[in-house]
């Protein structure tokens, strides 16, 4: 029963093992054939264990879970951390058009996601987009841009295979111009190997276009060459993130890790489809989860973390059976316990009894959560401890420290008496039985 369960998990939270060399051993050797079999190119799979390694040693196992799935939650995490740790949102910071480049190889999805790009460019209040292509080299290439630009109901500007493709280039950034469109998409030639000629081609284009996104698309079937590609397009270009396609397929998305590790630059966008729905923002924990290929052991370990979370709550009861009293630590300890439940609304969800909110309400509630924590903050811990100590003169003090008035300050301590009230007569029984209300 959870109770029980939990009533372990609290006693045993201390003095547990920790991550050993030896203890993560075998681990450590199936991440590394996972992210192998994922595609991730073998360097990149090196330096990552190594850090990963490093981070780990020495952290505490969370009971009920052991060593190994210990460290490979902490794998998990890192993953995602590397490939996604500031937000990557398609940039349009320019005076309109605003000049998007797509370079890449041949068949890695340039023109189709030239097409896909129009509807995100669209939802982010851009409207006007003109779509170019300077593929000369092959016929159809041009008509295929055509057709994606009439199915994405974008501008088109007809270019013909004897121009340069600088000059077409230059004549439809005019053209955006004098047509005040908001964004000019430029796809380009792929050869299926990375060449020179390519290369001084599309950099000649970088030059004359200024864009504020150079977009790399690459395929994530391309596995273990993503890397050459990707070190290749990057040198040649300031690449200002990456489009990552074929993700519907069956590939585990190795690319994705080794493409960041090596450009350094953000996968803003994932293809997920032929058809021109088939583009989504990235998720970089998803990501992770399908670049382990652990799903079994990775949603163990998040149980393992809730428990951990609901073990912290039970903490706060059994000081309170102890005896000693609550104090306005455990006031803010319980509203971060709040927060990681999943914040006000989902706690007056689950608990038995409490209506129903409405969304005014649970936003001015969460509002009011912060700025109590605000306060909080502002004590020190012997007044946290003991708030009787908070007379005018350090009520004063705190309410500066924390940007609130006064009024704020007495608010917030009439809030706590009355928690600590609620706290006593809850008593032994009513508390527990609060808490499994709350299991999630
Ligand atoms: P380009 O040579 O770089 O312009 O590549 P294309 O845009 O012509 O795409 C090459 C092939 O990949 C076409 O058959 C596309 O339909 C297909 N393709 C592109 N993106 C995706 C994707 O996200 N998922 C799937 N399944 N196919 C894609
Ligand atoms: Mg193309």
């Amino acid at each position: 029963n959870l109770s029980e369960r939990l009533g372990r998990v609290v006693k045993n939270l201390r003095g547990q093992g920790r991550l050993t060399e030896a203890n993560i051993q075998d681990a450590l050797r199936e991440v590394r054939v996972a992210l192998l079999e994922a595609d991730v190119a073998l360097p990149v799979v090196r330096e990552f264990i190594a850090k990963v390694k490093d981070k780990a040693m020495g952290q505490e196992v969370l009971q009920s879970l052991t060593p190994g799935q210990m460290l490979i939650g902490i794998v998990h995490k890192e993953l995602a951390a590397l490939m996604g740790e500031q937000a990557a949102p398609l940039s349009f910071a320019s005076q309109p058009p605003a000049v998007f480049l797509m370079a890449g190889l041949q068949g890695a999805g340039k023109t189709t996601t030239c097409g896909k790009l129009v509807r995100l460019i669209r939802e982010r209040g851009k409207k006007k987009v003109l779509l170019v292509s300077t593929d000369v080299y092959r016929p159809a290439a041009i008509d295929q841009l055509k057709t994606v630009a009439g199915q994405a109901e974008a501008d088109f500007f007809p270019s013909t295979p004897d121009q340069k493709p600088i000059d077409i280039a230059r004549a439809a950034l005019d053209h955006a111009r004098r047509h005040f469109h908001d964004v000019l998409i430029v796809d380009t030639a792929g050869r299926l190997h990375v060449d020179e000629a390519m290369m001084e081609e599309i950099k000649e284009l970088h030059k004359a276009l200024d864009p504020v996104e150079t977009l790399f698309v690459v395929d994530a079937m391309q596995g273990q060459d993503a890397v050459n590609t990707a070190k290749a397009f990057n040198d040649a270009l300031p690449l200002t993130g990456v489009a990552l396609t074929k993700l519907d397929g069956d590939a585990r998305g190795g690319a994705a890790l080794s493409v960041r590790q090596i450009t350094g630059k953000p996968i803003k966008v994932v293809g997920v489809g032929e058809k021109l729905t088939g583009i989504e923002v990235f998720h970089p924990e998803r990501m992770a989860s399908r670049i382990l290929g652990m799903g079994d052991v990775l949603s163990l370990i998040e149980e393992a973390h809730k428990a951990v979370d609901h073990a912290e709550a039970l903490k706060t009861v059994q000081k309170l059976k102890s005896g000693k009293g609550f104090d306005l630590e455990d006031f803010k300890a319980q509203m971060q316990q709040m927060k990681k439940l999943g914040g006000l609304s989902t706690l007056m969800d689950k608990l038995p009894g409490a209506g129903k909110a409405s969304a005014d309400q649970l936003a001015e509630g969460e509002k009011q959560m912060k700025r109590v924590e605000g306060i909080i903050n502002a004590m020190t811990p012997e007044e946290r401890r003991k708030p009787e100590l908070l007379k005018a003169s350090r009520k004063r003090r705190i309410a500066a420290g924390a940007g609130v008035q006064v009024q704020d300050v007495n608010r917030l301590l009439n809030q706590f008496e009355q928690a600590q009230k609620m706290m006593k007569s809850l008593g032994k029984g009513g508390m527990a039985k609060m808490m499994r209300g709350m299991k999630g």
